[in-house]
């Protein structure tokens, strides 16, 4: 059994798991957070398993996922507002689930520093 056998996101990829899923192309998926923390939260997945940022190799793919979460944010009349885009990595950082993730958050007004 391969990691991306029972992995969550690997899963939403190939439709397993019913995700609310609002934008896609050949190497991402976007849907929407099951649990927002924002009135916009979504993640923004490369189809291909990576665990985490520390796993990723691809330039062209991480670019591709920061392009996406813009268009998304387009898409979710936000991009005016304002977004905010984060990438948890690690224990320390909060991540949950191993399987790279750009959250794109918005639709309220953000604190920095985050918590
Ligand atoms: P992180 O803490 O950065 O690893 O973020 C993982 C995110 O995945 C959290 O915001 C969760 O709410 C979200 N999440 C977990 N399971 C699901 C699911 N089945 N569908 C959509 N989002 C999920
Ligand atoms: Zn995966």
């Amino acid at each position: 059994m391969s990691a991306t056998d029972t992995c969550l996101f690997c899963r939403i990829v190939r439709r397993e798991i019913p995700a609310t899923i609002v934008w896609e192309n050949a190497h991402a998926l976007a849907f929407r957070d099951i649990k927002p923390e924002s009135p916009t939260h979504l993640l923004v997945v490369p189809k291909r398993h990576v665990g985490s940022l520390n796993d990723a190799t691809d330039a062209q793919l991480l670019g591709e996922l920061l392009l996406a979460a813009r268009e998304i944010a387009e898409g979710e009349g936000i991009a005016q507002s304002g977004y905010r885009t984060v990438v948890n990595t690690g224990r320390d950082a909060g991540q949950t689930v191993f399987h790279l993730h750009v959250h794109v958050l918005g639709g309220r007004h953000m604190k920095w520093p985050p918590g």
